[in-house]
């Protein structure tokens, strides 16, 4: 039976490099919620079109949406032998959602938090926006998404901290740095 992992982290922390390394090094797939959108948004059907607008400004995507898409996901013969979920859940609403879809015995077992200081990575966010051209990286939006991070999806390391899986990892450095930490903290247990 492979993993069953949350990456969780602000924007710009690294989530999703990250959740590629560990999802190629463990042999599970990773389910970006955000990279499903992203998808939805470059194909031009009519929730892509619905979730661009509301990703411009930083906000979330209706609960509703992202976790009709994480049920069909983790549906997938693949998700059945493990997965690294990366940007989902991002409020306490979805994490209940996702408790009700994963069988008792499919629970998650460890949430990965990679914690950074906030003005690095809205620098590096600033950076990915002129390599990548991503939409949403604009500075104020990326204000934004930091304060939505802050406000939503923040209170699900209590969530997660009651059933005692969170691992937190220090995410400043070189990626290969974080990922040897990431690694280090999945193998203890
Ligand atoms: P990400 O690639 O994870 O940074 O996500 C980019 C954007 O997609 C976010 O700022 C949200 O607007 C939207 N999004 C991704 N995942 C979720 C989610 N689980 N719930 C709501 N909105 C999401």
């Amino acid at each position: 039976m492979g993993r069953r992992l949350l990456l969780l982290g602000p924007p710009g922390a690294g989530k999703g490099t990250q959740a590629a390394m560990v999802c190629r090094a463990l042999g599970i797939p990773h389910i970006s919620t955000g990279e499903m959108l992203r998808d939805h948004a470059g194909r031009g059907t009519d929730l892509g079109r619905r979730a661009r607008a509301i990703m411009d400004t930083g906000e979330l995507v209706p609960d509703a949406i992202v976790i009709a898409m994480v049920e069909d996901r983790l549906g997938a013969e693949d998700a059945g032998c493990g997965f690294l979920l990366d940007g989902f859940p991002r409020t306490v609403a979805q994490a209940e959602a996702l408790d009700g879809l994963l069988a008792p015995d499919r629970s998650l077992e460890a949430v990965v938090s990679i914690e950074v200081v906030e003005d690095e990575v809205v620098q590096r966010l600033l950076d990915r926006a002129a390599k990548e051209g991503r939409s949403d990286d604009n500075e104020e939006t990326i204000r934004n998404r930091m304060a939505v991070y802050r406000g939503q999806t923040a209170p699900l390391l209590e969530y997660y901290g009651r059933d005692g899986i969170v691992r937190t990892v220090d995410g400043m450095g070189a990626i290969e740095e974080v990922f040897g930490r990431i690694a280090a903290a999945l193998a203890g247990g």
